[in-house]
């Protein structure tokens, strides 16, 4: 079997750490280049902390895909530089998996699009860790029943975007099948802005950064008499890696756009 040439963007970062490490265990991938705002023309292994690692390091995107043309970008960097990395790499029909967060409604339309007019895959994922993936989808089964819900999502001080991509996700596919309710008491009043959370569809989002939390939500329904809590919790970034497997593995055969794990999951 032919060898996947994959481009890392961001592998100085804690999930681009474990990024590379999975592409350089993984039989038929080839780690054909990262992509980092410093250390242009060396190489991976020149980096301290890298294992040996030939991959050339460049600083510019679009000069590394003319010059490798890989099949597919692993980004794992933020959300403008990430938006930016993904509209070139379809731009020149590299297939992108992306687990950054932080896209708009309107990135991600815009991607659609130009998914479909370039006929190239795209794989965007705000979790890749299979079991949030199950717990928000054990969240909108739940909702069919419970109309009230919150959704509580705590990660590390260091994460720039919130709420976080997995809540969003949480919120839209609850939203999918619980019809809108505003919820709360009608003549509910904040007395310190925000102790409600965020406000998506009626439900509420609430966001915490500590440090030496890592990535976990829970998603808490309330009905008269009772509660269902649903929980995720990922201890470590390699949590993430078997979903960037499958996510890689899926990309190359296919020429559309999915957002979500759940959507290559059965
Ligand atoms: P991180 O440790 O801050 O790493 C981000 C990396 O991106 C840094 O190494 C940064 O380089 C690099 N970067 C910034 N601008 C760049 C550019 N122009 N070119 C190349 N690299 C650039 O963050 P992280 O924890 O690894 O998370 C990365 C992203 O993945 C975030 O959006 C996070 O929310 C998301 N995430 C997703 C999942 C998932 O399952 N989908 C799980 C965890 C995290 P510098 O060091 O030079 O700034």
């Amino acid at each position: 079997m032919k060898n996947v040439k994959i481009v890392i963007a961001g592998p100085r970062g804690r999930m681009g750490r474990e990024a590379v490490q999975l592409v350089l265990d993984t039989e038929n991938y080839e780690l054909a280049a990262v992509v980092d705002r410093k250390h242009e023309g060396k190489k991976l292994g020149e980096i301290d902390g890298f294992p040996q690692s030939e991959a050339p390091v460049y600083t510019d995107f679009e000069k590394c895909l003319q010059e490798i043309e890989p099949d597919v970008l692993i980004d794992l960097t933020t959300p403008e530089v990430g938006m930016f990395h993904t509209r070139t790499a379809l731009k020149y029909k590299v297939r992108p998996v992306v687990g950054t967060t932080g896209f708009s409604k309107d990135d991600l339309s815009e991607l659609e699009r130009m998914c479909t007019e370039q006929e190239t895959g795209c794989i965007i994922a705000p979790n890749f860790a299979v079991g949030a993936v199950l717990m928000m989808k054990f969240s909108q089964m739940a909702a069919r029943y419970f109309r009230d819900v919150e959704i509580i999502e705590l990660h590390h001080d260091q994460k720039l975007d919130a709420p976080s991509g997995t809540a969003v996700k949480t919120a839209q596919m609850i939203a999918e099948v619980r019809e809108t309710k505003i919820q709360g008491h009608k003549d509910e009043k904040e007395t310190i802005k925000g102790a409600r959370g965020a406000d998506y569809d009626g439900m509420h989002i609430h966001s915490v950064r500590l440090p030496g939390l890592i990535a976990h939500q829970q998603v808490m329904f309330g009905a008269d008499g009772q509660t269902l809590t649903i929980r995720h919790d990922s201890y470590n970034r390699s949590s993430f890696m078997s979903g960037v497997k499958l996510a890689v593995d899926t990309v190359v055969k296919m020429d559309s756009f999915v957002y979500g794990l759940e959507n290559i999951i059965e």
